[in-house]
């Protein structure tokens, strides 16, 4: 299972995500999936299945070049392994697209207590996270509202979360599942696996548990779940050693 997120305005993100997806296969998985932005509709497009990566790369041969995208492939925990069920994920009215890793343990205490109305495009715990993020944007900014939702969650992730109405960012956050940032002179790469950075950065920062990402092409915040700057500490990838 592996996640990968790019956004930059020289490289295509369907090419990074899907070398990075591609370079995470050995890990296993049993679906794949990746949001795009489509500069003609200005809106993104999902692309996800069961099975290879190879089929992601088939389905997305005709693709517009996109400054944005989210990759996942998924070893499944919660719910067969469908279509519907593989990432990305999206809320109710599709205004957030969302990839995770990991298992969210109190997922079906916050359906009844947060989410009973609502209805479900899928049967993963993920699918949890996206609806409660919309729910709480009737109250709050996206980063409160994402906030309030990652202080709700118990169990693992690793989480990306696109909001379709600002294309130009990619929200992040980590507990207990692996997620490294990577920036580079292309732009900023999100994955759950150094190796996924490869060729795409130079410098990387393995991010902390309880930390939220605010990643936009040219410039990384990164916060604690009080939402309290936290100091941009990085890593040199060095290829040589
Ligand atoms: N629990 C989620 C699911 O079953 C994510 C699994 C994963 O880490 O790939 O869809």
């Amino acid at each position: 299972c592996g996640i990968v997120g790019f956004i930059g305005n020289k490289k295509d993100a369907k090419e990074v995500v899907l070398s990075g997806l591609t370079k995470l296969e050995y890990r296993g998985y049993d679906s794949a999936g990746i949001s795009l932005f489509n500069s003609k509709f200005r809106s993104f497009d999902i692309y996800k299945d069961f099975g290879r990566v190879q089929k992601l790369i088939d389905l997305t041969k005709n693709t517009l070049k996109s400054n944005i995208g989210i990759g996942h492939t998924r070893w499944a925990t919660h719910g067969k392994v469908t279509k519907e069920n593989a990432h990305p994920h999206y809320s109710q009215s599709k205004r957030f697209i969302i990839v995770h890793n990991g298992v969210i343990e109190n997922n079906e205490e916050l359906k009844s207590q947060y989410l009973s109305d609502s209805f479900f495009y899928s049967e993963t715990d993920t699918e949890v996270i996206a609806q409660l993020i919309e729910t709480f944007t009737k109250q709050l900014n996206v980063e409160n509202a994402i906030l309030t939702t990652l202080k709700l969650l118990e169990g693992s992730y690793a989480l990306l979360v696109i909001d379709t109405q600002t294309p130009d960012t990619i929200y992040a956050a980590k507990n207990k599942s692996p997620l490294v940032l990577g920036k580079g002179d292309d732009g900023i790469t999100i994955a759950s696996d150094l190796m996924a950075l490869l060729g795409y950065a130079d410098q990387y920062i393995a991010l902390a548990d309880h930390t939220f990402v605010v990643a936009e092409s040219d410039s990384v915040k990164l916060y604690n779940l009080n939402h309290e700057l936290q100091p941009l500490i990085y890593l040199e990838i060095d290829l040589d050693e």
